[in-house]
């Protein structure tokens, strides 16, 4: 057999799985792939490759792919929207670090002032100047907590009948 002939076999099996195959066609093929192992086998993997493809597609729901890139999309524009925020609030929060460092010479002065002043004992005034300093991290931490508690309350609200 020449290889014209069993180049032609593989292009009719080829043919028969997208468009089909003339009765003339079809029946030469059958009879070529009883007598040709290569092309009977090259046939059966075609075929098994095809039900591969048509089993594995099934499961999947056709808009499943689309879903899932809308709730990623969702997420992401969600975070874009929060980010801005939360940026503002940790400058708010180093500036106002950076200042008490710098204004520190000067708030102790006052503190040490006000201990001559009213006679305070000096431990008193180091819990103080202490305090201060903590006051920029309670705001943020204040800040921080009323965020939270508005997010876990925002899907009780949206609830119909309350
Ligand atoms: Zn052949």
């Amino acid at each position: 057999m020449s290889e014209n002939v069993h180049t032609r076999a593989l292009q009719l099996v080829a043919k028969g799985r997208v468009e089909g195959l003339a009765q003339l066609e079809s029946e030469w093929l059958a009879a070529h792939l009883q007598e040709c192992e290569f092309c009977n086998e090259h046939a059966r993997q075609t075929d098994r490759a095809l039900r591969s493809l048509r089993t594995a597609a099934i499961p999947l729901p056709a808009d499943l792919a689309g879903r899932t890139q809308f709730r990623v999309r969702l997420r992401a524009m969600e975070l874009r929207e929060r980010q801005p925020q939360r940026r503002m609030l940790w400058l708010a929060c180093a500036a106002s670090w950076i200042f008490g460092i710098a204004s520190a010479p000067y708030v102790w002065r006052v503190f040490e002032w006000f201990g001559h002043v009213t006679g305070a004992p000096k431990l008193i005034l180091e819990i103080s100047f202490g305090l201060w300093w903590t006051i920029p991290a309670l705001f943020a931490v204040l800040v921080l907590l009323l965020e939270g508690a508005g997010q876990a309350e925002e899907p009780e609200w949206m609830k119909p009948g309350r």
